[in-house]
């Protein structure tokens, strides 16, 4: 080896080491950088996520857990009260809008929605059918209330009422839908609803809904919280 290709390969040694310096400065910097504020949740990974906990089983799980709870709680309390009456919620309580979700990758709006609600092909959510079930078994006076407008105006006709007896639901004492310009807030109106069944002699012994706007505002001896992490009803 001359000495003119020695200087060549110590000057690109040099350079090697040199990059290998500015990539490790580079890298401090970037890390300080991600250090530096705290990085909010990324609707990416939060979707991968939320696909887990459904094909894990995990989402099933927790249905049955709050049913289970629920069951054990009506066995004890159902004929401990005048006229009990046992008050559901629709969506992600009584049916599974999943397969709308999956189709829309868990987007939303008022158009599609209407469209998918119209199609009436909501499934019913297993655990929650057997806690209705067992509630009429039990004499329990059974009540639904939902954030969903009435489209038709014969009740009978509407899409929800269609999807709910297709899907085994019956025998309920009353259904509440929300007025088309209705201007209530979810929880004003729901309590109103509850409040209105109250004064009419039944006590409310169970509420059962998968927002906390389903639950909150009074009207019920108790409340069963079923898991949705797919949207948020203030
Ligand atoms: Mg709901």
């Amino acid at each position: 080896m001359n000495l003119e290709n020695k200087k060549t390969k110590s000057m690109s040694l040099k350079k090697l080491l040199i990059s290998i310096l500015f990539l490790f400065f580079a890298l401090s910097l970037s890390r300080k950088g991600i250090a530096n504020y705290p990085e909010p949740p990324n609707i990416g990974i939060l979707k991968q996520s939320i696909r887990a906990y459904i094909d894990s089983g995990s989402y099933q799980n927790d249905l049955e857990k709050v049913c289970n709870l629920a069951t054990i709680y009506l066995y004890e309390n159902y004929n401990k009260y005048p006229n009990p009456a046992a008050v559901f919620d629709v969506d992600e309580t009584l049916l599974s809008n999943l397969e709308y979700m999956y189709r829309y990758d868990f987007g939303y709006n008022e158009e599609s929605w209407q469209e998918w609600v119209i199609q009436a092909k909501a499934k019913a959510i297993n655990p929650v059918k057997k806690l209705y079930q067992l509630s009429q078994k039990l004499n329990i006076s059974i009540f639904i209330i939902t954030g969903r407008k009435q489209i038709i105006d014969k009740l009978d006709e509407d899409p929800t009422i269609i999807n709910l007896k297709n899907q085994g639901y019956y025998g309920w004492k009353k259904i509440f839908l929300k007025p088309i310009n209705c201007k209530m807030s979810t929880v004003e109106f729901k309590t109103n609803c509850r409040k209105e069944i109250e004064s009419q002699g039944y006590t409310i012994i169970m509420n059962v809904g998968d927002q906390w706007s389903d639950l909150l505002g009074g009207y019920s001896k108790q409340i069963f919280k079923l898991p949705n992490p797919f949207y948020y009803i203030p």
